[in-house]
């Protein structure tokens, strides 16, 4: 038996004809670029995060950087982020001129919000809190310090679509919040798809047109910027996808719940703030055997992950640059590992993790 980490094959008939649907009805109307199922999704999307508007857009790493643009953020700012996240969150804020400042994080892995103050200076523009593995950060709190400075929050929600604090969704609390429906999230595309959500009416404009070159009715470019439009077909796959998403969200959960119960005490499971709930993008354990426990896994057939294994200030292109002290963050990466968690993981493949991981510790 093979483990698949996560497997996009369409194998459901009854969701193969609704993906089928959506696509012919695009090709039928020929509206590819922006067509009218993207203005649908934009407007669901909205509704389902608690927002006034969505702009849907081309990737989370593009919703990431027009959200910064959007609020003219450049040379000169300084952008507060966690040290732990994909690195797209950081390559938005560099590619803006702006230089990113990076907070330690917590042992639930998000950006701890009691050590932001310290790092705020007169020129800190923005915070970008990244909601980690499909658990939100604290954003009551983190909502309060900016506000109490007049600092700007933009939400790096791409892993988090669903997940909610005391009832208020990923996505609900920014000035501004991303998304990613790559085909790896949990509420996802078949392909590349993003969408940027806002209450501001001038954002909301500011954004639409930064999404196309920075123009104004697609004539006069009023802000330099690049084509960031979403496809149609995506959109149209992705209104089929949130029909099934709160199922979709059960069911790692139940997983979820299934690994913590067997699996606490040898590894160490996910921390699980009270009133947040996860919608579990990743199940991250963390245990000091971590490559010994992976290649045992594999050995069995069993896919495993690591996300991410650098942090941001530690990548290639960056670790000359940056050399921030986020000990937490740097003894916690080499510790992780995400085990498989999917809609289609059966019981019998479950029982293969749990009884493989538990073999490894005895
Ligand atoms: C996936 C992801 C992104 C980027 O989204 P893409 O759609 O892949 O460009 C940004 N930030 C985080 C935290 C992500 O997980």
């Amino acid at each position: 038996m093979k483990v698949r980490y996560l497997d996009l094959s369409v194998t459901d008939p009854d969701l193969k004809t609704r993906l089928l649907g959506a696509v012919d009805r695009v090709l039928t109307h020929g509206q590819v670029i922006l067509g009218p199922e993207v203005a649908e999704f934009e407007a669901k999307v909205a509704a389902y995060c608690q927002r006034k508007y969505c702009v849907g857009v081309s990737s989370g790493t593009d919703a990431l950087y027009m959200a910064l643009r959007a609020m003219d953020i450049g040379p000169g700012d300084e952008v507060i982020t966690t040290a732990m996240s994909w690195v797209a969150t950081l390559n938005a804020i560099v590619l803006t001129g702006a230089t990113p400042v990076f907070v330690d994080i917590r042992d639930d892995l998000n950006m701890d919000p009691d050590l932001i103050s310290e790092k705020i200076t007169g020129k800190t523009r923005a915070i970008v809190p990244v909601h980690y593995t499909g658990q939100m950060c604290d954003m009551d709190k983190i909502m309060a310090i900016a506000r109490n400075r007049g600092i700007h929050v933009i939400e790096d929600a791409a892993q988090s679509f669903g997940a909610t604090q005391e009832g208020r969704a990923a996505g609900a609390f920014g000035d501004i919040s991303c998304f990613s429906m790559n085909s790896m999230k949990v509420f996802h595309s078949y392909g590349e798809a993003g969408a940027v959500l806002t209450d501001h009416p001038d954002l909301k404009k500011k954004l639409e047109s930064l999404r196309y070159n920075g123009t104004v009715n697609r004539e006069n470019c009023h802000y330099p910027s690049l084509n960031f439009r979403m496809q149609t077909l995506q959109a149209a796959c992705l209104l089929v996808e949130l029909d099934r998403l709160d199922s979709i969200i059960s069911k790692r959960r139940e997983i979820a719940a299934r690994y913590d119960e067997a699996l606490d005490g040898p590894v160490q499971c996910p921390v699980q703030n009270p009133g947040f709930e996860n919608v579990f993008y990743t199940y991250v354990i963390r245990t000091d055997l971590r490559d010994e426990l992976k290649d045992h896994l594999e050995q069995k057939g069993i896919e495993t992950k690591i996300h991410h294994p650098f942090l941001l200030p530690a990548h290639e292109a960056y670790k000359d640059r940056f050399n921030p002290p986020v000990p937490r963050a740097d003894t916690i990466v080499r510790r992780m590992l995400s085990i498989p968690n999917h809609e289609k993981l059966t019981t019998r493949e479950q029982n293969l993790v749990i009884d493989s991981i538990m073999k490894f510790y005895e």
